[in-house]
């Protein structure tokens, strides 16, 4: 059986224009083992974007397997209003340990963009409830990314994927966000005030009073081209929220889980939001699973007698899977068994090295950027002035297309190359992604 072009006579790829795939037809993966992915002709691609960023500690990683195995001999899903189970109870202590402080109460849903969807409805609900009808509008920073659905593709400002539908979507309060490798005041994030904090100075003057929520990437806009700015923002953003009484939700789908070098990108700030958004690393990359957490004050703005209609009507079918909390769960035990994220710190200075070493040299790299072991590279047309190279040019996609043909997995955000791996990845594997990249990037830029 030709896979690839049965493939293509049904499926439809996410974030895909499907007449590339006329020139490079999908990939047929038949199993995983680690960072490795193997596809039909037993080809091995090296997974160091995660994919998509979800998976945590490998592919197939056996206690995981286990973990998932053993629970579904006694139950694979079940109705999570007025039932609950064993799984998702035990998560929830388990995450009440290493939360930051305040968070204790436990929305679930099963992708990222729904547990943003129930951030935002639970914020305006709460204010609503709470005497401040006129709270309900959000805010958000330009470059952001929550997800794709109505409300999400609403509050995030990547051109790419919400120019198109300005029409349809909500009227989201925009701030200038941080910007550090094109610092309008000239400043860097190792060393500044965040001058830049200013714009949302100016903004929650203005409108403070009409938002129920702001919602922010905590330290890292992924999908703007892994953009990173300092903590002492998401501080500056705590105190402003507390002013004005405003929500601050916490975006850690991508943030969560060691990415950062930390459990959750907060725990750099030492600052806690109202509403915690967590998927992706949630469990391992394996099952879609999410939660929106959040504090005693916002759920008791939600508890009454039934007839006063306060509830939170808000549900999806397969909340609270079971399967994946006990994926979850697991993940959460083997970070901590295993000191993974303490040992991926470690290796994360190594690979960092080597990234700056080999690429930092090169005419067309702007900045090497890093926090845990996400490194990203920025191609620009010109170091000095910063210019972007030619968007027409495709170069992060040429430059993705030679990788997998040598084997590695990478998927730029345009021009802005990064890793992004599972923390298990071991000092043999950096070399070899790095290695790799720079051929490529080599045989793009300089043929
Ligand atoms: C991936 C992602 C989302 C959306 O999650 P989905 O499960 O893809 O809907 C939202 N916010 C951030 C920061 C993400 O990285």
């Amino acid at each position: 059986m030709d896979w690839q072009k049965e493939d293509l006579k049904y499926i439809w790829h996410p974030c895909s224009q499907m007449k590339d795939y006329e020139t490079l037809p999908p990939i047929v993966i038949e199993h995983g083992d680690g960072i490795n992915l193997y596809d039909i002709d037993g080809k091995c691609y090296k997974d160091v974007i995660s994919s998509w960023w979800c998976n945590l500690l490998g592919h197939c990683n056996p206690r995981i397997n286990n973990a998932i195995k053993k629970q579904i001999d006694s139950l694979e899903h079940v109705i999570f209003a007025n039932f609950t189970h064993k799984p998702a109870i035990t998560l929830c202590q388990e995450l009440m340990k290493i939360l930051p402080k305040g968070l204790c109460k436990f929305n679930f849903a099963d992708n990222g963009s729904a547990a943003i969807e129930m951030s935002l409805k639970m914020s305006f609900q709460y204010h609503y409830q709470t005497g401040h009808p006129e709270k309900k509008r959000f805010m958000a920073l330009t470059d952001a990314y929550h997800g794709e659905t109505i409300g999400a593709l609403s509050v995030g400002g990547v051109d790419l994927y919400s120019e198109l539908y300005k029409p349809i979507l909500l009227d989201v309060v925009r701030i200038e966000g941080p910007d550090c490798y094109r610092c309008p005041y000239n400043q860097n994030r190792e060393s500044c005030n965040c001058e830049c904090f200013k714009k949302a100075e100016e903004v929650f003057v203005e409108y403070g009073n009409e938002t129920a929520a702001i919602i922010v990437e905590p330290l890292l806009q992924g999908s703007a081209g892994m953009k990173i700015y300092p903590p002492l923002y998401l501080k500056k953003l705590r105190e402003i929220c507390n002013k004005y009484n405003v929500h601050l939700i916490a975006d850690e789908i991508a943030t969560g889980y060691g990415r950062t070098g930390k459990m959750f990108a907060f725990n750099h700030a030492g600052v806690s939001p109202d509403i915690m958004c967590l998927s992706k690393g949630l469990t391992g990359g394996y099952m879609p699973m999410s939660i929106a957490i959040t504090t005693q004050e916002i759920y008791d703005a939600f508890y009454d007698d039934y007839l006063k209609g306060k509830a939170f009507m808000h549900s999806h079918t397969y909340a609270g899977n079971p399967l994946a909390c006990s994926a979850a769960i697991e993940v959460l035990k083997i970070l901590r068994e295993e000191n993974i994220i303490e040992k991926a710190n470690k290796r994360a200075k190594y690979f960092n090295k080597i990234i700056k070493e080999n690429f930092l040299q090169l005419e067309f790299v702007g900045e090497v950027r890093s926090i845990g072991l996400i490194n990203a590279i920025e191609l620009v047309k010109d170091k000095k002035t910063k210019e972007p190279l030619d968007y027409h040019k495709r170069t992060g996609y040429q430059i993705y297309k030679k990788a997998l043909e040598k084997g590695l997995l990478l998927r730029p955000l345009g021009d802005v190359i990064y890793f992004n791996p599972p923390l298990i990845i071991e000092e043999n594997d950096m070399d070899f992604a790095v290695n790799t990249a720079l051929e490529c990037v080599k045989t793009i830029l300089y043929h």
